[in-house]
This record gives structure tokens, sequence and C-alpha cells, in this order.
């Protein structure tokens, strides 16, 4: 096997997981299949990755990794959620193609195949749409459609339309992926950013092998909170619209006060037309604020220069080794900060 790596491309299935014990037992079985088949026409390897995981499954990973010499494995040393487990995964992909899966079953490895050859026909980022999700509430399903759209509009960065991670990327996206540094990683967004030629495949979402989704319905609605934030200034401009107009609407309504005022004259009253407009006011200015703070917030994150992440351990698999892919063993902490700066 080794000795005609040399002349096909490799690609690295990249997979992160969190709790995921249940699950990668019978996915594991499932990629190595389809790389099996694959193994005319490229290298394959697999990286896990486990995102602070409390449930054993770096144990599991590590059976894995007994039994494959193409697996990877990298522990991070805590939960730092999907964005920044992909970004370590995709890190440490040195050379070829990498290929993002989740670790439920949900993105069928059986399709790899497809992916694999819209990349041989020239394509940078191969996405899967999902056309038909199963397993996934009535209220996901709503939401998620919704968002998109939303997206959609308030973005000028391309977000295709019911597509998540499920991808392949070419080295050249890959290389292009790893220069966006940025704290706040919405990656769907940051693919979309890089470009490239683009194509998708439409698969049907299958429900998870096990386990539950760890995406709750708040952390959903934050997660999409993220993703607007990130990708758009629209909320920032709206706040300023919204100022406008009822510094406008305010003007008017004063006028119309003095001129009454000065027409009949003022008895009294006042009161719930000073309270109505002070609330409003209030409210409005409470809504900019609001606004203002989240992009603030932002910059302060930025402004930290903190790594994405940090490794626990680090482990290639055994064919992978040889210097291919980088950084064997050390403590890997990806830093934006130009060599030779102080500090960081
Ligand atoms: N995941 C992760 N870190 C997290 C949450 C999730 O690496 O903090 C992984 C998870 O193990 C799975 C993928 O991201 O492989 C998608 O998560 P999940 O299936 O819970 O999301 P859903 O498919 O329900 O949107
Ligand atoms: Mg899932």
């Amino acid at each position: 096997m080794t000795s005609r790596a040399a002349d096909r491309d490799p690609l690295t299935i990249v997979v992160a997981a969190f709790n995921e014990a249940e699950a990668l037992p019978s996915l594991h079985p499932r990629i190595a299949a389809v790389l099996d088949g694959l193994q005319g026409d490229v290298d394959g390897r697999v990286l896990y990755v486990d995102d602070g995981s409390r449930d054993g499954t770096w144990d599991v990973m590590r059976g894995i990794a007994n039994g494959d010499a193409r697996v990877s494995l990298l522990r991070l040393s805590r939960n730092f959620g999907k964005e920044a487990a992909l970004t370590a995964g995709l890190d440490r992909v040195e050379q070829g193609a990498a290929m993002i899966l989740d670790a439920d079953g949900q993105d069928p490895p059986e399709l790899i195949p497809q992916f694999v050859a819209k990349w041989r026909e020239g394509y940078d980022d191969v996405h899967g749409t999902r056309v038909g999700r199963e397993g996934e509430t009535w209220l996901k399903k709503t939401t998620a459609h919704a968002f998109y759209r939303v997206m959609q509009r308030l973005s000028k960065t391309p977000i295709p339309a019911d597509t998540g991670d499920f991808r392949l990327l070419s080295p050249r996206a890959l290389a292009a992926l790893r220069q966006l540094r940025e704290r706040h990683r919405f990656m769907k967004g940051l693919f979309g950013w890089v470009g490239f030629e683009r194509v998708s495949i439409a698969y049907h979402r299958e429900p998870r092998l096990a386990g539950k989704s760890k995406f709750s319905l708040w952390r959903l609605w934050n997660f999409a909170l993220e993703g607007i934030t990130s990708f758009s200034t629209v909320p920032l401009r709206l706040a300023t619209y919204l100022g406008v107009l009822t510094a406008l609407l305010a003007f008017v309504y004063a006028l119309w006060v003095v001129a009454k005022a000065l027409l009949w004259g003022d008895d009294v009253a006042g009161y719930p037309s000073m309270m109505a407009v002070i609330l409003f006011l209030g409210g409005v200015q409470l809504v900019a604020l609001g606004m203002i703070g989240e992009y603030l917030g932002r910059l302060y994150e930025e402004s930290k220069q903190r790594p994405l992440y940090l490794v626990d351990s680090w482990r290639p698999g055994l064919e992978v080794s040889s210097g291919r892919v980088h950084g064997e063993g050390e403590s890997h902490a990806y830093r934006t900060t130009p060599a030779g700066r102080q500090g960081a």
C-alpha cells in the first residue's frame, strides 16, 4: 500500500467528535471500507479530533487507531466547539485535500467517492447539500431553512443554502482557509469566503447513528447570531436607520406638540405623551447600544489574539507519519503573530 502512496494524492477525512463514543465504532468501518475502495485513486487517511469529550470517545479513538495505520488522532485540551475542532483538524492536514465528515454518521461516508470525483474534475470546494433530513425535528428543519435564507440576504459572502460542513476542500482551498485566523469562526461562511470553483452534491442527511445532537435550539440560535454578525454588518446599519427614523418621528411629533400648544393652549396633560416619547426613545437607544455592543465584543475578542484551540495529544497514524502531517508530538497553538514579533 505505502509503496504506491507517493503517486496518489493524499486525502484526509477530518472528523470532529464530541461525546461520540457510541457512534464512532460503527462509523469507522464505513469510512475504512470507502477508503479501501478508493485505494487506486487517492491515498486516504482519517483524522479524528476529540473535542474535549467526556464519555470515553478518546479511548474509542485510540482503539480505532491501533487497528488502522491510516488513522491519526488529535485531542483538544477541552471542548472548544465544532468550529474550533474542525480548524484544529484542518490545520493538521499538510498535504492533499481534506474532507469533513460528522462523527455521528449523518453525512454518509459512502458518498466520499462522489466528492473525490468532483475534485478530480477540478473543483476546489465540493459541498453536500441536504435535500432531505431524516430524524430531525420539524422545528430544527424550519429554523435551519429560515436561517440560510436570512443569511443569504444579509451577507455578501456566498453561503449556499442547506449546506453544512460535509465537504471536500482541494489543497489550494484548504491553504486559503488556513489563512483565515479570526476567532469568531463561522465555518460555513469561511468556506464561502474562500471561493474558487465550487459545486454541490445533493444528498439525504441520515439520522444519527447513536447519541443525541449537541446543538440545542439555544445553541443553534447563538450559532445563527454568530454567523450573521460575523458575515454581515447589516444589523449595525439597521440600528442606524432605526435611530434616524425615530429621531425624525420624534421631531415631527415635537413640532406638532408645539404647534398645538401655540394654537389651542396647553392644558396640563403632557404626561402620557412624555412617557410615550421617553420610553420609545429609551427603547430604541437600547436596541442600538446592544447592537454596537455585539460588534464591540467581537473586536474585543479579536484583539486578545488568543490561540483558537490548545492540543492535549497528537498521535499521527503509522502510515501517515514521516513528516507528511506536520508537528508530530509538539504542542501546537496556531499563532497569527508574525514571526519575530514579541509577545503573544
Ligand atoms: N461536535 C464537536 N464539538 C462540539 C459539538 C459537536 O466536535 O462542541 C461534533 C459532533 O461530534 C458531530 C458534529 O460536530 O460530529 C455535529 O454535531 P451534532 O451531530 O450534534 O449536530 P447536528 O448534526 O445535530 O447539527
Ligand atoms: Mg449530527
